[in-house]
């Protein structure tokens, strides 16, 4: 007798579903004489915009495009009168890069010497003048490009800078990068390609190939100040050059004898 209950309390819901089924089929077939062809699917949404973005975070598109970026006036002026390690007690001027901010092409080195220590900008003495020649052999002019350092401020008699004034100082040359945003960028020696690709290889091994910074193409190269002290190096350069240029699209300038694969080192 139990089970007869059961099957009772089981035939109502179906019967009552029946009977649904029966009214809606009704009221939709009154509609369609009436001339009503489509039922909208809901009249307002469930759970409002707000409502969603509180619960779930904005959309992914929001979130890119509200992504704020510096530009190199506005980190030159967070680094304002910076004394985040030591050497800003002994520089004459803090040297924060010089160039196009809308660079196609950047160069980073180390750190500033005594020249550019004194006069405020990088690469300005005798090895920043050979880079001007690399530069201007490249077909391109010293204002077409952006020039900066890993550290802003002159080590006493130009020892390597130390890991801890790397770190303090580093951050601000990856802003200035981002900021720029350029097809490519040129390491100046060690200190630079090992900061930038956070790797610790010999810049011999790390010459003449190209690396990825964050989807920017990026060729690490012997310092300039390397190449005074051993001209050798200069062959290796320039063919790291040439590989720039053909990645740029840049075609070389005209040699002396009409010569234009740039085969002609500064
Ligand atoms: S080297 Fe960089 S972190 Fe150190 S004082 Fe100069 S600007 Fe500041």
């Amino acid at each position: 007798m139990q089970n007869s209950g059961n099957v009772k309390e089981a035939v109502q819901p179906a019967e009552e579903a029946e009977s649904v089924l029966a009214s809606v089929r009704a009221y939709l077939v009154d509609l369609q004489e009436s001339g009503i062809d489509e039922l909208p699917l809901a009249a307002s949404p469930l759970v409002s915009a707000a409502e969603r973005d509180m619960l779930l975070g904005p959309p992914p598109e929001l979130l890119s495009g509200e992504e704020i970026v510096e530009t190199l006036d506005s980190i030159r002026s967070d680094l304002g009168d910076c004394h985040r390690c030591q050497l800003g007690a002994t520089r004459t001027s803090l040297v924060f890069g010089v160039g196009n901010p809308n660079a196609r092409l950047v160069f980073v080195g180390e750190g500033p010497g005594r020249d550019e220590d004194l006069q405020g900008e990088p690469f300005v003495g005798e090895a920043g003048k050979l880079l001007t020649r690399i530069i201007e052999a490249m077909g391109l002019k010293r204002s077409d490009v952006y020039i900066c350092n890993v550290i802003k401020c002159r080590p006493p008699q130009n020892r390597d800078p130390l890991p801890s004034e790397i770190e303090a100082c580093s951050s601000f040359m990856l802003r200035q990068v981002k900021a720029i945003n350029p097809l490519m960028i040129v390491a100046l020696g060690k200190f630079a390609a090992q900061t930038l690709l956070a790797a610790k290889t010999p810049i011999s091994k790390l010459r003449g190939t190209f690396h990825d910074y964050h989807g920017i193409p990026l060729m690490p190269t012997f310092h300039p100040a390397a190449l005074l002290r051993d001209p050798a190096l200069k062959r290796e350069v320039w063919e790291d050059m040439k590989q720039v240029m053909k990645k740029m699209g840049i075609e070389p300038p005209l040699q002396k004898g009409g010569a234009s694969d740039g085969s002609t080192k500064p």
